[in-house]
């Protein structure tokens, strides 16, 4: 469907799954089963998720999108996905992605583009069945209908856009993406659903296939919010086997501060509203750029005064170094990709390039030694086996991260305080593009131009930001534009470690 699975679980295995969670419950005593039940509503029990492609299961294909990771079946099951199969979730399969990870728009896959679940045409009915949307309301647009051509398949955004399609198609509960950048809250802005991107640290990455380690997370696609929070309070547990986890000495420091800061700045609990009174939200200026959309503005500018209404106290605020954001992600995310994937040289893993080498390439002239030979052949069986297994994007950034990290070194500032509690801005220019727009950039072509490349990097930067702070950050759908009925999102940001404010403003704005 829409391409978005590349493997789905036998039915039978699923079942077998439940049936032994099944088993474990009964066999709890009746304690055990009430404190479970009142727990119910941070729970997984039961709901069905897929994984994204780059997660590894135990004895199942883990691809990532990649024809170098073709025919390798992983040995180890992801600690995230071991704690949600041990709380009752029943994982369905795999989704599709950029190969990677390495993209926004999931076309850069060996399995093909993941389309968007909606098409223009049925889009606003479809849309309009989604729960919780609201319509953004007054939307002054200067976009036209006439703009939009209303066959074309859109695209899901990336490079989670399988597990964003499988949400929003309603083909399960939640869906694990990954967010090295974005690329859980960008697909979730374009499908309409929740994405929400952890502090780094909090969850396990064990188990997840490195691009940018630095930057990697474990992310969640959600039908909701409160489904969103059940999945990420499984999973956020400490983890010996990531050395950058927090540790539980951090987790409980991190919620003394918190907590210790609540006082009158704390969301209440309860689901009354307006109850957001004593928070600040910050507005940051520098987001306001002309890439973004009239629906993206309008649908900002609607959320914030909702946002007052609920008591909030809303701000204009400066973060002056948000213009270099785009440029620093795109120098450390591929020079940490360099050097991650240089481990797929066809001797561990999955694809080897076994065809014959033309005469030209092979270095064995009759002028070589046979050692030499031997070597130049060896070498070209190595290049070779990357050049057929990786595609053209992640060619592209393993040629830009080791030219970056021959040039110079890089230096951090000490964060500075910040007088808002949290910050709303957008999570994309605009709604889900047409997938023609990043046809250039299809797995197969290999010339893309460098002014399609560089248009298409930009998508990201409204989310590279928290990214490269390692801050919480949650795209929720807001609204749909008047303009071609697809869904907008914002994101809520907050202080490394104070995942649960995002958490709860969310629930408050569905
Ligand atoms: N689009 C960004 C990139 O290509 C982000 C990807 C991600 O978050 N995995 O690097």
């Amino acid at each position: 469907s829409y391409n978005s699975i590349i493997d789905l679980r036998e039915k039978e295995q699923v079942v077998q799954d439940y049936a032994s969670f099944l088993k474990q419950i009964d066999t709890k005593s009746e304690n055990d089963t009430r404190s479970l039940q009142r727990k119910q509503s941070e729970s997984v029990e039961g709901k069905t998720l897929f994984v994204k492609g780059n997660y590894s299961t135990k004895g199942e294909p883990t691809t990532c999108g990649s024809k170098a990771l073709f025919g390798y079946d992983s040995p180890i099951s992801a600690t995230v996905v071991d704690l949600l199969e041990n709380s009752g979730a029943l994982i369905l399969g795999k989704t599709n992605l950029d190969e990677f990870g390495m993209g926004s728009s999931t076309t850069f896959s060996a399995y093909g583009p993941t389309k968007h679940f909606l098409k223009t045409n049925d889009g606003l009915e479809a849309v309009n069945k989604l729960k919780k949307h609201v319509d953004v309301g007054e939307i002054t647009s200067n976009e036209t209908q006439n703009s939009v051509n209303l066959e074309e398949d859109r695209c899901s955004g990336g490079s989670s856009g399988g597990s964003a399609v499988v949400v929003g198609a309603g083909l399960c509960n939640a869906a694990l993406g990954s967010d090295t950048g974005g690329s859980v809250r960008l697909p979730a802005s374009w499908c309409g659903v929740v994405g929400f991107k952890p502090s780094y640290g909090q969850c396990s990455r064990y188990g997840l296939v490195e691009y940018a380690s630095s930057l990697d997370t474990v992310g969640i696609l959600g039908e909701s919010v409160s489904t969103t929070r059940a999945v990420y309070k499984t999973m956020a547990k400490y983890d010996s086997k990531d050395m950058s986890c927090l540790p539980e000495k951090a987790r409980s420091a991190l919620e003394r501060l918190y907590n210790s800061t609540k006082g009158s700045n704390s969301v209440a609990s309860d689901h009354e509203k307006p109850n957001l009174k004593g928070i600040r939200v910050g507005i940051p200026q520098e987001y306001y750029i002309k890439e973004l959309s009239e629906s993206v503005v309008q649908a900002w500018k609607h959320t914030s005064k909702i946002l007052e209404q609920m008591g909030a106290e809303v701000v204009k605020v400066s973060l002056p170094h948000t213009k270099y954001a785009l440029s620093t992600y795109y120098t450390i995310a591929p020079a940490e990709a360099s050097s991650n994937l240089a481990r797929y040289d066809g001797i561990r893993y999955g694809y080897k390039h076994t065809d014959e080498i033309p005469d030209e390439a092979s270095g064995t002239s009759s002028t070589s030694s046979s050692s030499y030979a031997a070597g130049r052949s060896f070498m070209n069986k190595y290049a070779y086996t990357r050049a057929m297994g990786l595609g053209p994007e992640v060619q592209r950034r393993i040629m830009l991260g080791t030219f970056v990290l021959s040039v110079g070194t890089l230096r951090c500032k000490n964060p500075t305080e910040s007088a808002v509690d949290l910050l709303l801005v957008p999570t994309g220019c605009s709604t889900a593009p047409p997938l023609s727009a990043f046809s250039a950039g299809d797995h197969e072509n290999k010339s893309a131009s460098s002014d399609y490349i560089l248009h298409s990097y930009v998508n990201d930067v409204m989310t590279v930001p928290s990214s490269l702070a390692g801050l919480p950050s949650i795209s929720i759908p807001v609204g749909i534009s008047k303009t071609d009925g697809f869904p907008i999102g914002l994101q809520l940001i907050s202080q490394f470690g104070n995942d649960d404010s995002v958490l709860d403003v969310a629930l408050k704005l569905e």
